[in-house]
C-alpha cells in the first residue's frame, strides 16, 4: 500500500508517520530525511541539486520531485508513506507521474486535521533540549530534560506568528491536494485532532481501524 499523510507543520504527522510504519512495514519518504542523508555523502548523483540547502537556500520544485524520485527507485521495499510530500499540486501532479512510471499508484491520503487552537497549545508549548534534540510539552513541567539532563529551550520558529503562517500555507497550498485525490481513485482518510489532551497512541488506534 503506499500512503501519503497530510497535516499542518505540528500535526503530529511524524508521531503517527513512525506508526504506520512500524505497523505496516513501510518505507517512509520523508524530503527533509532524504535531504539530510544526501548532504553527508559528496559522491550522491543528487548531491550537487541539494547543496544550497547548505547556503540557507531552497532547493527548486524539480529537486525535490526528483529526490522523492530517487528514493522511491532505489528503495527495495516497495509499500511507501509520504510525509511531507507533495505539498503543491504540481507536486502531486509529479508524485502520480513517479508512481506510474513504476506501475505504482496512492491508494490512502490521511489527513490530520488539527485545529488552530490544538497547534498553538502544542507548538508554543514545545520545549527542546539543546543536547539530544527529545521535545517535551511545557505542560509536563519538567525543568531540564529528563532523558538526557541537557537545557530545554523554546525553538525560534515555535513562535505565534509563524505557526500561523505555517498553518495558512498548509491551508491554501496543500489541503487542494484532497480535491486532486477524490477525483482519482484514492481512499481519502481525514482525523481531526481537536482536544489538545489527545494522546498519539489513541489517534493511531483510530487510524488503523479505517485503514483496514
Ligand atoms: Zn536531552
Amino acid at each position: 500500500m503506499n500512503l501519503i499523510l497530510l497535516g499542518a507543520p505540528g500535526a503530529g504527522k511524524g508521531t503517527q508517520g513512525n506508526f504506520l510504519v512500524r505497523d505496516f512495514g513501510l518505507k517512509k519518504i520523508s524530503t527533509g530525511d532524504i535531504f539530510r542523508e544526501i548532504l553527508k555523502d559528496e559522491s550522491h548523483p543528487l548531491y550537487n541539486d541539494v547543496k544550497v540547502i547548505k547556503e540557507g537556500k531552497l532547493v527548486t520544485d524539480e529537486t525535490v520531485n526528483s529526490v522523492v524520485r530517487y528514493a522511491v527507485e532505489t528503495s527495495e521495499n516497495k509499500n511507501f508513506i509520504f510525509d511531507g510530500y507533495p505539498r503543491t499540486l504540481a507536486q502531486a501532479d509529479a508524485l502520480d507521474k513517479i508512481m506510474s512510471d513504476n506501475g505504482m499508484k496512492i491508494d490512502y491520503v490521511v489527513e490530520l486535521s488539527v485545529t488552530k487552537e490544538v497547534l498553538m497549545y502544542r507548538l508554543l508549548g514545545r520545549r527542546t533540549c539543546r543536547s539530544c534534540k527529545s521535545i517535551f510539552h511545557v505542560s509536563n513541567g519538567h525543568e531540564t530534560c529528563p532523558e538526557c539532563g541537557g537545557e530545554l529551550y523554546t525553538r525560534d520558529d515555535d513562535n505565534e506568528e509563524t505557526v500561523q503562517a505555517r498553518f495558512e500555507e498548509y491551508n491554501t497550498k496543500t489541503l487542494p491536494l484532497i480535491e486532486h485525490y477524490k477525483n482519482k481513485d484514492v481512499k481519502y482518510i481525514k482525523y481531526v485532532v481537536d482536544n489538545k489532551d489527545l494522546q498519539p497512541a489513541e489517534i493511531h488506534q483510530k487510524l488503523i481501524v479505517e485503514l483496514k
